[in-house]
């Protein structure tokens, strides 16, 4: 597989975006953080338009000074560049219904996830330009690190090359949101949806089921519900080595652990055989992910998202999932530790 091409500031150049209409439409974690980041790398605020129904959003977005517009067909209908940063789950309704319509035939459409252009959930004219500028960072620090003037890392890609410029406009949003600082890493909404999806769905169940099983083994043999919840996470030991692995290296960060503990953690990941559960990454990438069954098991239960109480599958599943001995003993310590606090 070859690498991936890096793109820098100097690959972008900002004035092809002169004088062309820039619409956020949504101004929540990332559309706050882009909006600014976009006008303070020059850009002009009367060719900003802050797409939002009248609320704390708007007024948010009216506070930093951003010209707001409430009727989306207004915004859309305006707009050289759409930046479509909703929820992923309200983009098909919202845009195919009250963007898309308005559309102008060579508009730039840019998202910030995967998702919806890989399951082809969204309706787009063949002379649109379709663009990924995904930052792999939340909207605040998105933020932060422009002001600090550092860059941050995020995906960019043409998923539709409808105007044969989509590549330098996509690389021209990326610099005025400040993502080719650091350097934007060429990928595509298929890498991105097939990278998120995988870890939601392969990588970190598996993670929580080790850390469960691990808990209940260690409660069996003996091990306090307090010293279990401080030894395995309320310590941030993890988050740490996280942070380390970061910064130092995945491998290298052991070095920072004891030599017993270096031994024991090299040793005992080499001698396990990774057979089984590679078969069932595979069948989760596979047969789950990129075949689109969990995009359309999903799609069934969307809606039932916003019911209240057990009529909610995710209440269900935050219940189902608290009542595990590690659920029950973390309440419990919680609440020993509320009663000394
Ligand atoms: P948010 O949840 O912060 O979006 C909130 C914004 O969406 C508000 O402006 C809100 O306004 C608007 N919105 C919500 N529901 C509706 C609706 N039904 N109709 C119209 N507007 C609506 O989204 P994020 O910034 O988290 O995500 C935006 C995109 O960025 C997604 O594609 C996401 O995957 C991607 N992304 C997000 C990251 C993050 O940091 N969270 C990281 C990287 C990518 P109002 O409620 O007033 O309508």
């Amino acid at each position: 597989m070859p690498s991936a091409k890096i793109y820098y500031d100097s690959d972008a150049d900002l004035n092809i975006l002169k004088d062309k209409t820039i619409v956020f439409l949504g101004f929540g974690n990332q559309g706050a953080a882009q909006a600014q980041n976009l006008r303070d790398s020059g850009l002009p605020n009367d060719k900003i338009i802050i797409a939002n129904r009248q609320d704390h959003y708007a007024e948010d977005a009216k506070s930093k000074g951003f010209n707001v517009e409430h009727d989306f067909s207004k915004a859309a209908a305006a707009a050289d560049v759409l930046f479509l940063l909703i929820p992923d789950q309200v983009q098909p309704r919202v845009f195919n219904e009250q963007a898309a319509p308005h559309l102008k035939d060579n508009v730039t459409i840019v998202i910030a996830s995967g998702y919806n252009v890989f399951y082809k959930l969204l309706n787009f004219k063949s002379t649109q330009d379709v663009v990924m500028v995904a930052p792999r960072m939340i909207g605040s620090s998105v933020r932060s690190l422009y002001v600090k003037g550092k860059g941050f890392p995020c995906f960019v890609s043409v998923e539709q090359d409808g105007t044969g410029n989509a590549l330098s406009t996509a690389l021209a949003l990326s610099r005025a949101i400040g993502a080719t600082k650091a350097g934007a890493i060429a990928s595509s909404a298929r890498e991105e949806t097939a990278m998120d999806l995988f870890a939601e769905q392969g990588l970190w169940p598996n993670i929580i089921m080790l850390f469960r099983e691990a808990f209940s083994v260690l409660k069996e043999a003996g091990c306090s519900d307090e010293a279990l919840c401080y030894e395995m996470w309320m310590s941030k030991e993890p988050a740490e080595i996280f942070e380390r692995a970061a910064e130092d290296g995945f491998i290298a960060q052991l070095k920072h652990h004891s030599t017993v503990s270096q031994y024991g953690q090299l040793n005992g990941s080499l001698k396990l055989d990774g057979t089984a559960i590679r078969e069932h990454f595979k069948e989760i990438l596979y047969n789950q992910v990129l075949n689109g069954k969990f995009c359309q098991e999903f799609s069934k239960i969307e809606a039932d998202l916003e019911k209240e109480g057990d009529e909610n599958p995710l209440n269900q599943l935050y219940k189902k999932s608290e009542e595990s001995e590690l659920g029950q003993a973390e309440k419990r310590v919680r609440a020993r530790l509320a009663q000394l606090l």
